[in-house]
């Protein structure tokens, strides 16, 4: 636990640098053993938050919010990224820990296109996402943004189950919320996805200048 605990809080720091929770949005999570799970809290600035400040979950599908709060540090408020991190838990019974980004590349790459959907293919970057090829077509869903983060829980589940090979959810205009099977292979999938948004971004853009073909 002690170690989990210095781990969301190292990569919430690196994170930061990134731009991926700049302004104290997005959020982390780790899935621990006997299904708890420690979560980063809500509207503090992410590179200062300490192990003390982690908020311990219990998932439970007993109870309506399918998850009940065994530890909360004083003053803080878990985080609102909570009730999705459970629906993806849920859905993912392999997933050990779920990032959310407000990256800039990720906010774009929602902005290209109106469909539900996005595909990534022919970047080399895809062999870092488990299951991944250069030659395949690698999906993920864009759901549409609302007011308030918890009520896309729902749709954020209903999108993991449809797309079983994705690793990440993108939500138009806000973010994506990326995991893994370790808080590692979270973190490289978040890397990756991150890249090929970038990558993405560029092609459309070169594209549309009529600077590459297709
Ligand atoms: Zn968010």
């Amino acid at each position: 636990m002690k170690e989990s605990k210095e781990l969301i809080c190292k990569m919430c720091r690196l994170f930061y640098i990134k731009g991926w929770v700049s302004g104290t949005g997005g959020g982390m999570t780790i899935r621990l053993d006997n299904d708890l799970a420690l979560i980063a809290p809500s509207g503090i600035q992410k590179e200062e938050i300490e192990p003390h400040d982690l908020f311990l979950i219990q998932l439970d599908n007993s109870i309506k919010e399918n998850y009940r709060i065994i530890e909360k540090p004083d003053q803080l408020k878990i985080s609102a990224c909570t009730s999705i991190f459970v629906q993806i838990f849920n859905q993912r019974p392999t997933a050990k820990a779920i990032i959310h980004s407000h990256s800039i590349n990720a906010v774009m790459v929602t902005k290209i296109t109106q469909a539900p959907e996005i595909a990534l293919e022919k970047y080399e970057m895809l062999k870092g996402l488990q299951g991944g090829t250069y030659f395949g077509s690698h999906v993920l869903p864009i759901l549409d943004n609302v007011e308030h983060e918890c009520d896309l829980a729902e749709a954020v589940g209903k999108a993991v189950e449809k797309y079983p090979l994705a690793h990440a959810v993108l939500v138009r205009d806000h973010g994506v919320y990326i995991w893994g099977e370790s808080p590692e292979k979270a973190k490289i999938h978040a890397e990756c996805y991150d890249y090929l948004f970038g990558a993405l971004i560029q092609e459309k853009t070169l594209k549309a200048l009529n600077l590459i073909g297709g």
